[in-house]
């Protein structure tokens, strides 16, 4: 099959959910992808970081067991193991991507795909034809202008397949990507730096969270500089060497830059089809359609926030679209984020400071429940937060969370937000004990003006 309504280029979160959407509509679909379906999030990204986390957590009970009275020793990571036991979650989760993408009638091509006129794109010299094109070909790591990667200067890639772990390693960036590889390494043992630009480590998060964050990490002994940008970095056989802009230098066994991603989006014919863009991001009205008709665009490729659920949300919004089926928009603001260190960061909507902005300082109530009152966050020995953030009068517009695990709480977080509960709502509403969960009901109870395990 030549032609179809739907042919997408790209076979990652937003691609494949694409896909799968499209052809439940039952329109017919080509997916195009040049390497592994699931694109970044499942081989590069999500799920490989998560298992390393994961294998970090175990390791840390392990460490901390005698705190419990349970008798156990750390002894070290096996590195080969633990890549074992994250290639075996990837692999099985690839198959059966593979075997979803199969039973749902979607003609899979495997090739580098480039889009040859509005309604074409070309793989091999193969033409195949859509109806409607949809672009997802998604985002690469990047460095900075004189950082070559390469040997111990790496990006995500290449710590994700590292068979060792380092005994001292630099994370330049502090946003989501650099502060989970950083909780990571210092959980195996590894002595972790961490160099920020911007004033913050997760200096996209509201900032008491990212506060006390920091507190987290200085507790844990995870060292940081903030607010202080790179000015070199040379490597030799001893390690790399990093200099920042206030002359301070610092050597390590590698370097991970984590200073974000940019959109895939070279040398793939879209400037040449007329579709308007933004230094290499594709631009999209609300509805995730081109100034080109009949192009659509979803991910990471789109400006905004860098996430796989809003890759899905978006794949799933246009195959909507193209059905007919008029679907809503969806917003950055009100996509959950969660950064998966120990402390975990869950966020949704809007933070103090931009609801401040948006509706007027004195219009802005937040509430902040200390994770010190839960009975599960105390069993579990975490410290952290859940802070409301509500217009007066009105409804919650933003959850912050810092604490272990909070990041599972963010279900019902994006409920209240999405849903636009007022506090009274909430707290009507029953949590079960002992969870974590009860202090989001807890901090509910509050801002209703009825606290229960909290002084007013
Ligand atoms: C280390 C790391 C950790 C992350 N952790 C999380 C997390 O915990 N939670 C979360 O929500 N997000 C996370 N992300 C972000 C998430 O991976 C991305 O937001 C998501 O993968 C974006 O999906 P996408 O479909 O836009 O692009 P991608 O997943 O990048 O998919 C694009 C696909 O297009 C293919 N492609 C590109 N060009 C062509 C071409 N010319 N022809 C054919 N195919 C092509 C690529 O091979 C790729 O498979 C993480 C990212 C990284 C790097």
């Amino acid at each position: 099959m030549n032609e179809a309504d739907v042919v997408i280029l790209g076979g990652g979160s937003g691609g494949y959910a694409c896909a799968l959407r499209a052809s439940q509509l039952g329109l017919s679909v080509i997916l195009i992808e040049k390497g592994k379906l699931g694109g970044t999030c499942l081989h590069r990204g999500c799920i490989p970081t998560k298992a390393l986390l994961h294998a970090a957590e175990v390791a840390d009970s392990a460490r901390d067991s005698d705190d419990f009275g349970v008798q156990a020793t750390f002894e070290g990571i096996d590195m080969a193991k633990v890549n074992a036991y994250r290639d075996g979650v990837v692999g099985r989760l690839h198959k059966g991507l593979q075997g979803l993408v199969k039973s749902r009638n979607v003609t899979y091509v495997e090739g580098e795909g480039r889009l040859t006129s509005p309604n074409t794109v070309t793989v091999d010299g193969t033409v195949y034809t859509g109806k409607n094109i949809v672009l997802a070909t998604g985002s690469y790591a990047r460095s900075l202008p004189g950082l070559d990667i390469g040997g111990r200067i790496m990006t995500s890639d290449q710590a994700l397949t590292l068979d060792y772990v380092p005994n001292k390693a630099i994370v330049l960036g502090g946003g989501v990507i650099g502060v989970e590889f950083a909780s990571v390494w210092k959980s195996f043992g590894t002595d972790v730096h961490i160099v920020e630009a911007l004033p913050t480590l997760v200096p996209a998060e509201d900032a008491a969270v990212s506060k006390a964050f920091e507190r987290a990490y200085r507790k844990r002994g995870i060292t940081f500089t903030t607010g202080v940008r790179f000015s070199s970095a040379t490597q030799d056989d001893n390690g790399v060497h990093v200099t920042l802009e206030n002359g301070d230098t610092l050597d390590a066994d590698i370097l991970l830059v984590a200073v974000g991603r940019g959109p895939q989006t070279t040398g793939l014919g879209y400037e040449e089809a007329g579709i308007a863009m933004d230094r290499g991001w594709v631009l999209v009205d609300d509805r995730q359609h081109t100034n080109v008709p009949g192009v659509f665009a979803v991910g990471d490729i789109t400006p905004g926030l860098q996430l796989a659920h809003r890759g899905f949300q978006h794949g799933i919004f246009v195959a909507e679209e193209i059905g007919g089926l008029n679907p809503r928009p969806i917003r950055d603001v009100d996509i959950p984020k969660v950064t998966y260190s120990e402390p975990e960061v869950g966020s949704v909507g809007l933070t103090e400071a931009q609801a401040r902005e948006e509706y007027g300082a004195d219009n802005v109530a937040v509430y902040e429940y200390n994770l010190g009152g839960n009975g599960k966050s105390q069993i579990l020995a975490t410290t952290g937060f859940i802070k409301l953030v509500q217009r007066v009068d009105g409804p919650v517009v933003g959850v912050h969370m810092v604490g272990a695990r909070i990041g599972e709480q963010i279900g019902e977080a994006q409920l209240i937000v999405n849903w636009e509960a007022y506090p009274e709502d909430v707290a009507a509403l029953v949590h079960a004990h002992p969870t974590q969960n009860e202090a989001m009901g807890e901090a509910h109870l509050a801002l209703a003006g009825k606290p229960l395990h909290a002084h007013a």
